[in-house]
């Protein structure tokens, strides 16, 4: 059983808690404690492999302390969420990208497991951030881009196997 750390990042308010709920739970939690900032663990089969995830769910994450660098470098992908109604957190994650980036050192080890995610899909009336925004960003980070919706599970399993998947390529490549 391959056991992977994965690291959930964004502004407060766009869905991480949410999403890792109703990744790990199956359920919307619509009020979920904006403070807390815990690990959750998974185990699923995926491809016909059994992983067991551990998903850290960030929170307060304005500043990089030194324990959450450190939980950067032992995570092995990294999923980077905004709201499509908001502007402003999709701006914010230019420097929760920067960070990981410098952290994981990726002149040396290449582009980091990354999924880019705009939650809450299901606001299609509030929507300020196009989904062709989302697309230009994943280009130039050379990484995934799901729309999804936390309340409507809608793309949500797919952020969670989608970084499984990606991780496999890199580990693959370093033995081969
Ligand atoms: P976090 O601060 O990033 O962990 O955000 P939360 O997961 O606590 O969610 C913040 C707020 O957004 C809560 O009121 C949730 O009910 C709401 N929310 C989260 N995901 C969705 C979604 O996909 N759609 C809608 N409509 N609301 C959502
Ligand atoms: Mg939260």
């Amino acid at each position: 059983m391959s056991e992977y750390k994965l690291c959930v990042f964004g502004s407060g308010g766009v869905g991480k808690s949410c999403l890792t709920m109703q990744f790990v739970q199956g359920i919307f939690m619509p009020k979920y404690d904006p403070t807390i900032e815990d690990v959750y663990k998974k185990n699923v089969e995926i491809d016909g492999r059994q992983y067991s995830l551990e998903i850290l769910d960030t929170a307060g994450t304005e500043d990089f302390s030194a324990m959450r660098d450190l939980y950067v470098k032992n995570s092995h992908g990294f999923v980077l969420v905004y709201s499509i109604t908001s502007r402003a957190t999709f701006n914010d994650l230019d420097e929760f990208y920067n960070r990981i980036v410098h952290i994981k050192d990726t002149e040396i080890h290449g582009q980091p497991p990354l999924v880019l995610v705009g939650n809450k899909s299901d606001l299609e009336g509030e929507r300020v951030v196009l989904r062709q925004d989302g697309q230009e960003l994943a280009r130039r980070w050379k990484c995934t881009f799901l729309e999804t919706s936390a309340k409507v599970q809608l793309n949500v399993n797919e952020i969670f196997f989608d970084l499984v998947r990606q991780i496999n390529r890199t580990t693959n490549k370093q033995f081969t």
